[in-house]
Parts: structure tokens; C-alpha cells; sequence
């Protein structure tokens, strides 16, 4: 790796950090609105390399050359937590599939738009523009495929008159374009109709199963793994599979599937057909699914296969063992599984919303009601943990911790004691009481002078932050203005004291 020195240049414009415009993007952007012909000469300029933004390295650099605080970029970067892995707004990738670092890809109308580059144009799982409808393309007009050592957006660095705007393309599948917008809504853009089975995984599993599903409606019964490119596009496989699950029809083709199994099943050397099983009635299905860890993996669709199976032939105690066979209750370890949380939390939970004794009896063990399981199990998945909380609202982390301390904040389940559980929160009652403590006001695009953000204005005014809440919530405080429009203690524009 190649060490550079900052030589304290300081371009002369500067630009604002888009939403949803990651590190890598704005080093583009700002080597094109300083005039530089390479991003590699913007880079030696101003001492920071886009691969180093890219994984969270010299950002202080960066924010030094945008004259912004560190904290506006920290969620625009990917974070390392393994050789392979990163992740980005909190949902994990792969660096080898899911992650773009040369090829640069664009959508022309998003750019026509406003001209910056959107995060979720580098993940190899989004095919389309969800706002569009059209194919993300990768090629200049003059054919040469677009790249990170080009510096303006809309063009190659090769050519003298390119523009992706000159470009024409069909509108994609709309199913592709819903299944892209459900993996997006994942990192916060946009919102997306609900899908059986794909709202409970990360993204790029959401993605997998949508291909595997789409895979087993193609080629149906077969004993040999299918992949997506086994069916033809693959593309148009996923797609199909994100149709079948939005529409409740996976359990229609596990039908088709089993019936082909019964059909073409082979007698043994005795001359007995084989009964039908877990392992062999719906094929590489089921094995690929055992490969992901079952209802570890997809408890929905662990129930899908068992209501299935269940109607079919008889499973034993050891297929799924956590999901529930027909019947409106479950034991605690069943409920723990689906909330996928371990016993006791499960039961802390539940005995703080009065639903069980909080000491344990022998001899009765805890029935649930399913419909309270999946209740918790989705509060669970909406949860957040304490370090989530800075990025929520804005603070910095200490003053997170004065006010989680001082139980200013709603918590859902306290930390620490002798298991020594890690606080919980609910991400939608902390957004609930910033928004009452911050009142709406108009949205700026930049801080006009003698003002302050909320997060900063305890530490100019050298009170403590517990003070500021108080003060907020008697209305003492004035919010004049929201950076950007957003509701936060970073975005929230107070007048500064003195
Ligand atoms: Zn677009
Ligand atoms: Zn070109």
C-alpha cells in the first residue's frame, strides 16, 4: 500500500454530502468540481485515497477537506469485521459478490437528478433503479465500462463526448425492480411491500433465497443443487422467486415438486419404492436449506416446509424441532428459537410485559401464545443495542451514556446484573421521544451563522446533556431550523449561546 503524505492543500470548492452518497462517491465528486482530469492526482493533492474513505480509514482527512464533522460520514463507509466480510449501515456483505470496487455503475436518470453517486449502486445484488425501473449500467456511451479511475459521473475517463445520458434502456422487470427495492429498504432506502419469508433475512440472503425459490419453480423436482444460472437468466429466476413469495405460493410449487418426487421416484435393489422424507420429497430443497442452518436460518420458511411436509407425511422430532407443528402454542425454547434469543432473555422479556411469572416454577413449563412469540420476535428484530443509538440520534456516544445512565432515554430491556445482557432498545419508541423532545421546524440546507446543532450546543454552552433534555422538554430551548430536513440532536439547529 502506498503511503501518502498530506501536504495540506485544500481544494477550493468544496461539496455537501449527499444522502445516501457514500465516501468513495464524494471523492469523485470532488475531484470533478475542483477541475482535476484524474481522482488518482486528487488523491496525492489532498493526501487521502478512495480505497482508504472507502473502509472508514483517514476519514477525519476527508471531513477536513468537506468541512464537515467525522460523525456526517461514519455511516457512508464500509466497516471491516472480517477478511471477506463488511458492513454497511448495519447489514453485512461479502467483499467478493456483494461489493463493487471497479466496476462503477450508474443510473443515468438518478444522475440527471442530482449528479452525486447513491451507496447501493456498488452492491451486486441490486440489478435495477428501484425509482426508475431501469437497469443500472456499467458502460459509457462509447462502450468502454465506467470505473473508479474515472472522475466525472456520467462519463468514462477515455473519451472525449460520452455521457451514460445518451444511452437507451428498457425499463427492467418490475418484479426485479420490487425485489431490489425490498433488499434497499433493508439499508434504509425507500420502502417496500411486504414479502413472506424475505423480510426476516439480510439482504444479501433475501437475495439467495429469491434465486433458490425462483430455481425450484423452473427446474422442479431435482436431486442435484440448482443455482439461478442453472435456469437461464438469472435475473429473471430471482425475480420469479420474489413473485412466487409476495404472492403466498410457495407451498403450490413444494405441492408440484412433491408430486413429481412420487412419480419419479426409483425403486431399491429390494423393489420397494422409497417412502417419502424430510431429506428426499422436495429434493436439493430441503439439503440446500439444511446447508443454511433451517429454521436457524429462516423460521418462516422452516414453517412453510413443515406445514407442507406435515400434510404429507410424517416428520420426526428431529425435523425442525423449534418449529411448531399445527397448534396455537409453544414452549419457551421454541419461542427463544423463533425470537432467535436465548431462554432467559426471552423470559426477562416477557415477565417485564406481565405475560409470565418472573420466577421460574417447577413442573409448569411456559406455554406462549404464538401470535406473543412472533409479536416479540419482530420487536427483537426492530431492536437496537446501545452503540446504535449515537448513529439514531445524533449524539455522541458519552452523552448517550449519561442519558441511558441516568434512564432519560426508553430502554426496553436494562443491561448488565449478573448475566450481564446487553441493553436493548426499541428503535421505534427512542425515535418517538426524540420527536417529542425536538419540535418540527423548517428544514435548512446548511446551518445559517450563530447556530448550533443540538449535539454540539451542551458542550459550547458547557452544561451537561441531561440538562439540555430537561430543557428541551419544558420547551426552554428553541429549535429553529432541521439540517436537511431530519429530525435529530445532529441535525437540529439551536442559536448559540454568547
Ligand atoms: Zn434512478
Ligand atoms: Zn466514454
Amino acid at each position: 500500500m502506498s503511503v501518502v503524505r498530506a501536504p495540506g492543500w485544500m481544494p477550493h470548492l468544496w461539496i455537501r454530502p449527499e444522502s445516501d452518497e457514500p465516501v468513495h462517491g464524494m471523492m469523485l465528486r470532488l475531484a470533478a468540481s475542483n477541475g482535476l482530469p484524474r481522482l488518482r492526482s486528487f488523491e496525492t493533492m489532498v493526501g487521502v485515497r478512495t480505497h482508504q474513505v472507502r473502509l472508514g480509514d483517514r476519514l477525519d482527512a476527508l471531513a477536513k477537506v468537506l468541512r464537515c464533522d467525522v460523525s456526517d460520514l461514519q455511516d457512508r463507509c464500509y466497516r471491516r469485521t472480517s477478511a471477506k466480510m463488511r458492513t454497511f449501515r448495519g447489514q453485512t456483505l461479502g467483499t467478493v459478490k456483494d461489493i463493487h470496487t471497479r466496476i462503477r455503475r450508474v443510473c443515468p436518470l438518478c444522475l440527471s437528478e442530482r449528479p452525486f453517486h447513491r451507496f447501493w449502486w456498488d452492491f451486486g445484488f441490486v440489478a435495477t433503479c428501484p425509482t426508475h425501473g431501469r437497469h443500472l449500467v456499467s458502460e459509457c456511451s462509447c462502450g468502454r465500462p465506467l470505473s473508479w479511475d474515472d472522475v466525472e459521473l456520467h462519463k468514462c475517463r477515455m473519451c472525449e463526448d460520452g455521457s451514460v445520458h445518451r444511452l437507451t434502456f428498457d425499463l427492467a422487470d418490475p418484479d426485479l425492480v420490487s425485489l431490489d427495492r425490498l433488499l434497499l429498504s433493508k439499508f434504509g432506502v425507500g420502502n417496500a411491500d411486504a414479502a413472506p419469508v424475505l423480510d426476516e433475512l439480510s439482504p444479501r440472503d433475501a437475495f439467495e433465497v429469491a434465486g433458490r425459490v425462483g430455481a425450484l419453480d423452473a427446474l422442479g423436482y431435482r436431486t442435484k443443487w440448482v443455482e439461478p444460472e442453472d435456469c437461464g437468466e438469472a435475473n429473471a429466476v430471482r425475480a420469479r422467486g420474489y413473485r412466487i413469495l409476495v404472492e403466498g405460493r410457495l407451498p403450490e410449487i413444494l405441492d408440484r415438486v412433491f408430486a413429481e418426487f412420487m412419480v419419479t421416484r426409483e425403486r431399491t435393489e429390494e423393489g420397494k419404492l422409497p417412502l417419502p422424507r424430510i431429506d428426499n420429497a422436495y429434493g436439493w430443497f430441503v439439503h440446500w436449506f439444511r446447508f443454511r442452518k433451517d429454521e436457524d436460518f429462516s423460521p418462516t420458511l422452516a414453517r412453510i416446509i413443515v406445514a407442507n411436509a406435515e400434510a404429507k407425511f410424517r416428520l420426526t422430532a428431529d425435523n425442525y424441532p423449534k418449529t411448531a407443528r399445527s397448534g396455537g402454542t409453544i414452549n419457551l425454547s421454541e419461542a427463544a428459537a423463533m425470537a432467535r434469543c436465548r431462554p432467559r432473555n426471552l423470559r426477562r422479556l416477557l415477565a417485564k410485559e406481565g405475560l409470565i411469572r418472573p420466577k421460574i416454577v417447577k413442573g409448569s413449563p411456559v406455554r406462549i401464545e404464538r401470535s406473543v412469540a412472533e409479536r416479540i420476535a419482530h420487536d427483537l428484530a426492530d431492536a437496537i443495542g446501545q452503540a446504535d443509538l449515537s448513529s439514531l440520534t445524533g449524539l455522541g456516544s458519552e452523552c448517550v451514556k449519561t442519558l441511558v445512565r441516568a434512564g432519560s432515554l426508553p430502554c426496553w430491556l436494562r443491561g448488565g446484573g449478573a448475566e450481564a445482557h446487553r441493553f436493548l432498545f426499541r428503535r421505534r419508541e427512542v425515535v418517538e421521544w426524540m420527536h417529542r423532545l425536538i419540535p418540527e421546524a423548517p428544514a435548512v440546507a446548511r446551518a445559517p451563522d450563530g447556530s448550533l446543532t443540538l449535539a454540539r450546543w451542551p458542550y459550547e454552552r458547557k452544561i451537561s446533556v441531561k440538562r439540555m433534555i430537561d430543557m428541551l422538554a419544558h420547551g426552554d430551548l428553541a429549535v429553529h431550523g432541521l439540517l436537511n430536513g431530519k429530525r435529530d440532536f445532529a441535525s437540529a439547529l439551536t442559536r448559540a449561546p454568547g
